[in-house]
């Protein structure tokens, strides 16, 4: 079996969702995993924003133009009127939900539900579109099967054994179709999988049902080797190994959530990333068969701070880096990049939540400078700090000021930080140098 997911913009229109009928209409037997239409997480979001800061005329402003657009697309995508006033009862069931949301009884669980409503009503309309085609689907609810432990992991025994218990109690079916994105945590309320989480979704069930491939279906026709938003001429990557893949979904390729590639990592499911709009070109496999050496692409994570933590002595006294290392553990913030000297260490972190309490912290025993709008950008690929033209990585960045430079940490990662203004002028540089090969 197979596990295919189509994002916001696979489901976001009429046309797109005709595609994606196509795509799956294969015969094979597969698992069907959506996101919500394109937009929708974004509006749910401000509207939960509206609620939480009593801003209700705002929040229902925006709850009946998003029910009217709804509505739109329905009427386009159905025309069999059972069907049609079936899904618009529906959609306005969870419209009438979202009304009644107020500042008073608002939560972090009211939030995760007004959250998901997004999925829940792209699989109710996507599946209903597919009855009206002839095409025989089951919806399997993800609120069944698909939850998070105490550390907000996925919890892998819990979803394999439910999920398998779902798909066995459902109508048999060649189409199976989910929510992706939401889960239960485990308290058993509503939560989701974070932003962009519906990839995660479908390597977690990939990873439960052994799937033979998961197909990850978005509107660029794979991983870039190079940012195309800020770049011209960006190739797609044919191949990638799980290492490479995991470096750049983590440091910014924005295409795929940061964990997609880890459940699927361990038992080497392929993983390929195809276009909706252009099914047949090649995209990007993700295998264990990769091998080819040397720099494959170049990415950029934003909103970076970086920390300059200095002591008077720091790598000869005992203890200091530890101490550090515990402030930000403490404070639930990971540390992305780090490089030392004899007298201060400086490290990046990319959530800046509890900044103020660890520079409270940090105060007491170091003096600190703090850089904000940092970025990012790092080189991926197999063996690439081996690479015989690696080296010249340096001579084109001498126009360029770099913070901090990570190179070792593994084969396959080399950092720079540089200040977020200089971004578009350094993916570009490196973008000339490294794949036009123009010589310096
Ligand atoms: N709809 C969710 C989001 O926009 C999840 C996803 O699309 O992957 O973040
Ligand atoms: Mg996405």
């Amino acid at each position: 079996m197979k596990v295919l997911k189509f994002g916001g913009t696979s489901v976001g229109s009429v046309k797109n969702m005709s595609n994606v009928k196509e795509i799956i209409n294969d015969g094979g037997k597969k698992v069907v995993v959506l996101s919500a239409m394109s937009g929708t997480t974004n509006q749910l979001v401000a509207i939960a924003k509206d609620i939480s800061n009593g801003e209700s005329n705002n929040a229902i402003d925006k709850i009946n133009s998003l029910h009217e657009s709804y509505f739109k697309t329905i009427d386009e995508l159905l025309n069999d009127s059972l069907l049609n006033s079936e899904v618009k009862n529906y959609v306005s069931s969870i419209f009438e939900l979202l009304v009644e949301c107020t500042a008073e009884n608002f939560s972090e669980t009211l939030e995760n539900k007004i959250l998901a409503q997004g999925e829940l009503l792209s699989t109710f309309m996507f599946n209903s579109y597919l009855k009206q085609e002839g095409v025989s689907a089951t919806l399997l609810p993800a609120l069944d099967f698909m939850r998070i432990d105490a550390f907000k992991e996925p919890d892998s025994d819990y979803i394999e054994t439910h999920f398998k218990s779902v798909l066995e109690q459902a109508e048999d079916s060649e189409i199976y179709i989910t929510q992706g994105f939401i889960c239960l945590d485990v308290d058993g309320e509503i939560s989701n999988l974070q932003r962009g989480g519906s990839d995660y979704t479908a390597t977690i069930i990939g990873a439960a049902i052994r799937a033979e491939e998961v197909q990850i279906w978005t509107d660029i026709d794979g991983m870039h080797n190079n940012d195309p938003r800020y770049v011209e001429n960006t190739k797609a990557i044919s191949n990638l190994s799980f290492e490479e893949a995991a470096e750049l979904a983590y440091f910014g390729a924005k295409i795929l959530h940061p964990q997609t590639v880890t459940p699927v990592r361990k038992d080497s499911i392929p993983v390929r990333l195809k276009n909706t709009m252009k099914p047949d070109a090649h995209g990007t496999l993700i295998s264990s068969s990769t091998s080819e050496n040397g720099i494959k692409a170049i990415a950029a994570k934003d909103n970076i701070t970086a920390i300059k933590i200095k002591s008077a002595r720091m790598l000869q006294a005992h203890g200091f880096l530890q101490k550090v290392f515990e402030i930000f553990a403490t404070n639930e913030t990971s540390i992305d990049m780090i490089t030392t000297s004899e007298v201060a260490v400086s490290l990046t972190i990319d959530d800046d939540k509890n900044l103020d309490t660890i520079l409270a912290e940090l105060d007491k025993i170091a003096s600190i400078e703090v850089d904000k709008n940092q970025s990012i950008v790092c080189l991926v690929g197999q063996s690439v700090v081996n690479h015989q033209e690696t080296y010249k990585l340096f001579k084109i960045l001498q126009d360029v000021k770099i913070r901090m430079i990570s190179y070792g940490g593994s084969n396959n990662n080399i950092s720079l930080l540089i200040d977020s203004k200089h971004k578009i002028a350094t993916l570009q540089k490196l973008n000339d140098y490294l794949f036009e090969l123009v010589t310096l």
